[in-house]
């Protein structure tokens, strides 16, 4: 893994006196560095576990840029190079899936005895991290409601170390007020935690927030083809330290090629992403004026609950909403979903490609009740023409009646 300074962006060394890039064109160029690979654009595939040294004085002194394969490798440090840059944090931790991310953040931040903060929306694996694996270790949790805002210092307790968040959450979409959040747990040397797979660093930057922590399943946007597992975790310059130490003891590393295949995502984020926020725009607003539609869980439509926060804190939304049924038996709702032609059926989400997937949260939720009134579907609008899929969708929506 990189620290922020170490690797080299061909764009790391220029240009000083200009005025700051664009996100968009900071993830072209971070992290490559075509001079170290004989012009090549991208940086190669590398794999390796040993790397030899030309004497035992850099044997033994690890003079080496690289000295083991997990230790560091060239394709995994210009990915982390350029995640780093894209995030604003100290540095960046690559791990094999989006839930080691989270599972790794958090053990690396918590010791025996300490006691978490747990969003209730958060992804639902992600709670087993807590109540089977840190709550082994003597590590409690309690859950909270993601609209607790600055109400959140209520659940603090002497021994409270870290709050997690995910906003806005990947099924039911309320959106977090993190700069509340995050203001109650400074005061108390708590901790912060935030699952952005959603809205990426392009559309919400956590350490801009104050978030100490930033977590992405790269099994999303970043790798956006739906052919890899991949988790990223940047931290800033105060956590990362311990994350990176971490890391570094418990043997973590991912594969080259998944390294290169995220990389090589990176690159096109920023436009994919403007397209997912754009067809998924219109086929939410389709959707909200349908008659079979009781409502749409987006935060960018005016008449969601966490519009006003959004808008406040993101500079957009993705492609990823739900859609509440107005009440019809499950059948009706499988009927819908079987005829779909260009929404598959599956988990994960962020690729090129368009899904659906029926859900109930009521069923893993403990801090608060999820009644929403009708069948819950989780969309993913893909690149596909909008068009297509609103044409797709009105044909599946007959099938309820
Ligand atoms: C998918 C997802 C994860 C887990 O990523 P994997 O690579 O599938 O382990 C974590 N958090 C969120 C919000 C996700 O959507």
């Amino acid at each position: 893994m990189a620290g922020h300074s170490q690797g080299g962006g061909g764009d790391e060394n220029r240009g000083h006196n200009r005025p700051p890039l664009a996100a968009a064109t900071e993830i072209i160029n971070a992290g490559r560095d075509p001079d170290r690979f004989d012009g090549f654009v991208n940086v190669p595939v590398v794999r390796g576990s040993t790397v030899l040294s030309p004497t035992v004085a850099d044997l033994e002194g690890h003079t080496g840029r690289y000295t083991y394969g997990r230790r560091g490798n060239p394709t995994l440090e210009g990915l982390e190079t350029a995640l780093a840059k894209a995030e604003g944090g100290a540095g960046v931790a690559l791990t094999p899936s989006g839930l080691s991310a989270v599972g790794m953040a958090l053990l690396a931040v918590l010791d025996a005895g300490d006691h978490l903060l747990m969003v209730d929306s958060v992804y639902s694996p992600s709670r087993r991290i807590c109540t089977a694996q840190l709550r082994r270790l003597g590590i409690a949790t309690t859950f909270y409601d993601p609209l607790i805002g600055a109400g959140i210092a209520g659940l603090f307790r002497e021994n409270t170390k870290a709050v997690f968040m995910e906003s806005p959450g990947s099924q039911s979409f309320e959106v977090q007020d993190v700069p509340a959040i995050v203001a109650a747990a400074r005061g108390r040397g708590i901790t912060t935690l935030l699952d952005n797979t959603w809205a990426t660093p392009l559309f919400f930057r956590p350490h801009d927030f104050g978030v100490d922590v930033s977590i992405q399943a790269g099994t999303k946007y970043l790798g956006g083809h739906s052919d890899l597992n991949l988790g990223t975790i940047s931290a800033n310059a105060a956590l990362w330290p311990r994350i990176k130490g971490a890391y570094g003891d418990l043997g973590m590393t991912v594969a080259p090629e998944d390294a290169f295949l995220a990389a090589r995502g990176l690159r096109t984020m920023a436009v994919r992403l403007e397209r997912h926020q754009q067809s998924a725009l219109r086929v939410a607003q389709w959707l909200s004026a349908r008659p079979e539609v009781l409502s749409v869980l987006h935060p960018a439509l005016p008449e969601h609950p966490g519009h006003a926060i959004w808008k406040r804190d993101f500079k957009g939304s993705s492609g990823l909403f739900s859609i509440i049924l107005k009440p019809v038996p499950k059948p009706a709702v499988d009927a819908f979903l079987d005829s779909l032609e260009l929404f598959g059926l599956g988990y994960s989400w962020g690729g090129f490609e368009s899904l659906a997937l029926p859900f109930d949260c009521s069923t893993y939720r403990t801090a608060t009740q999820w009644a929403p009134g009708g069948p819950a579907v989780r969309l993913h609008i893909g690149l596909e023409d909008p068009a297509d899929l609103i044409a797709d969708l009105e044909r599946g929506l007959a099938k309820l009646a």
